[in-house]
């Protein structure tokens, strides 16, 4: 299953998509997780991409298409990948196509999950993660168990993104909105969009979204 995950900050895409890689058994790959990572071990190409993440901008199509590339030759990819966060605007979905043609590997489907504006604000203020196992978590919403401990490995180390502050979260979903909200249109002229309610519990959205991918 070879599935693009759409939907703008704080929809709950990595969420859902880290239920859809038990499910499936195919790897969660996000470049925001990529990007992150490669900013944490101070890489030149993460030197070159903090400045654009920590104001809510796009990095280079340049800096993520080689990320993509490279990730999506790992042999963990053979049953298919949930890409989360890419492509980010058309440019990026057009090689994206083009790369899975040359690899012989076609999209399945296009997945959006739909959340309003000002319930996105709330899950975007409010969120942490985990640094040890990436378990996201919100302090509005979905806290851990115990305050300031994570629920699945036990570290102390709940954070909260540098991105998600108000003015960078502004910024952000006026990216998603001018970049990425035209990749809906793109999918669905090519019959690949499948667009799933994101607000309620996240047991009935993971659930609706197992229903639509079996019909594929
Ligand atoms: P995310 O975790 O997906 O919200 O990504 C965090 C930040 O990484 C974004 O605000 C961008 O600065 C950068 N980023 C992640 N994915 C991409 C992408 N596909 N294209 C450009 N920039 C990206």
């Amino acid at each position: 299953m070879r599935i693009v995950l759409l939907g703008a900050p704080g929809s709950g895409k990595g969420t859902q998509a880290q239920r859809l890689t038990k499910l499936y058994n195919i790897p969660q790959i996000s470049t925001g997780d990529l990007l992150r990572a490669a900013v944490s071990t101070g890489t030149e190409l993460g030197k070159q991409a903090k400045q654009a993440m920590d104001a809510g901008n796009l990095v280079s199509d340049e800096i993520v298409l080689g990320m993509i590339r490279e990730r999506l030759q790992a042999s963990d990819t053979e049953n298919g990948f949930i890409l989360d966060g890419f492509p980010r605007n058309l440019s990026q979905a057009d090689s994206l196509d083009k790369l899975l043609a040359e690899l012989g590997q076609p999209l399945d489907t296009g997945l959006l999950i739909d959340v309003d504006f000002d319930i996105l604000m709330k899950r975007l203020t409010g969120r942490l993660s985990c640094k040890q196992c990436s378990t996201v978590y919100n302090r509005y919403f979905s806290p851990p168990k115990v305050d300031g401990v994570c629920d699945v490995c036990g570290s102390t180390e709940l954070y909260h993104r540098a991105d998600d502050n108000e003015e960078t979260i502004g910024n952000r979903l006026e990216v998603y909105e001018k970049n990425t909200a035209p990749l809906i249109d793109y999918y669905d002229k090519q019959n690949k969009l499948i667009r799933i309610n994101g607000v309620g519990e996240m047991e009935d959205i993971s659930r609706a979204m197992q229903a639509e991918l079996a019909k594929l």
